[in-house]
């Protein structure tokens, strides 16, 4: 078994108000192999922007990481000081969020921002950084890269500037891509365009991929796996055909909108009542046993860990004869 790129270990982030400390991860465990797309998915509030901020050692403040590890290739990055963790930004893992304006800096133009990320982490002149900037926008579909890479970020469309920056984000050849939404702000006819771009070029390069969206369409397109994420935790994870037409977690039915296969009597769950829960009222025991049609008196009570069902490991006690796996 190849050995996993990133590796996220019983992650907690914690967000200290005047209130008190509110938990927006608790105990999130997952990893990526390399060249593998992981999709994160869930509704807004769930914790899956959070948890990208926390691998790219970008969380707002005053969130923290207050337990847990994140490894990367091996080495632990969830405690390197701030200068080191530009560098591993940079050089090893590369961002894409859902305004491309966040990351181009509208006063330079693309060139510029990408000859100056090349050569902050890649040992080529400046000539040869400038070849490879044209050549990643060339990869990226920018038409007429040679005179495009002179101008600037207002010049280009919305969907030319994603492209920009994923051109940015892979400018230092990284291991990892940690992409939000990086298509929401997107007309929905760009939106596949730039998802397959992404995919094809992180194939060619074999990095891993994490990308976070609320949208399952994105996930059934792109991703070898997924995580679904409820209240700050993994609610389900698994491959992605096994998680969409066998959901073993009733989040993750309702999610789908799909006949839940574990349901005997296939009982259809339409929608889910309910919203997520705010962060400063968490349920006890399941996160998720206030708007559960399934849920039993011990899912008041007793927190659920990821255990086995299928192919995929779900948070629930509907599962509890196959026993908790890490
Ligand atoms: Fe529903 Fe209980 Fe499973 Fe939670 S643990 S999802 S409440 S059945």
């Amino acid at each position: 078994m190849t050995a996993p790129l990133l590796e996220v270990q019983g992650l907690r982030v914690e967000f200290p108000t005047r209130h008190g400390t509110l938990l927006a991860l608790d105990n999130v465990s997952f990893d990526i192999a390399p060249g593998e797309v992981l999709g994160v998915v869930g509704e807004s509030g769930a914790g899956k922007s959070v948890t990208g901020a926390a691998i790219i050692g970008l969380l707002d403040p005053p969130g923290r990481i207050a337990g847990g590890e994140i490894r990367l290739a091996g080495r632990r990055i969830d405690n390197l000081p701030p200068e080191q963790m530009r560098q591993v930004r940079g050089r090893e893992v590369g961002a894409i969020f859902q305004d491309p304006l966040t990351s181009l800096n509208p006063l330079y133009t693309v060139g510029r921002q990408l000859i100056e990320t090349i050569e902050a982490h890649l040992p080529l002149s400046r000539s040869e950084a400038r070849e490879r900037a044209i050549d990643l926008l060339r990869q990226t579909g920018i038409p007429a890269p040679e005179a495009r890479i002179d101008q600037y970020p207002h010049q280009f469309s919305g969907g030319m500037r994603q492209r920009v920056v994923i051109a940015l984000a892979l400018a230092a050849n990284p291991k990892l891509i940690v992409a939000d939404e990086p298509t929401t702000a997107l007309d929905v006819s760009i939106q596949a365009q730039i998802i397959g771009l992404l995919k094809t070029l992180c194939k060619e390069q074999g990095a891993a991929v994490m990308l976070v969206t609320h949208d399952m369409g994105v996930i059934a397109e792109t991703c070898d796996r997924v995580a679904v994420m409820y209240a700050g935790r993994v609610a389900e994870i698994g491959p992605v055909q096994s998680v969409i037409h066998q959901p073993a977690h009733p989040y993750t039915a309702g999610l789908m909108g799909a006949i839940p296969a574990m349901d005997e009597d296939r009982e259809r769950l339409l929608q889910i009542d309910g919203a997520m829960p705010r962060l400063n009222a968490i349920p006890s025991g399941c996160a998720f046993h206030p708007r559960c049609e399934r849920a039993m008196p011990q899912c008041h009570e007793q927190r659920p860990e990821l255990m086995l069902s299928g192919n995929s490991r779900a948070a629930c006690w509907l599962h509890a004869e196959a026993g908790v796996q890490r």
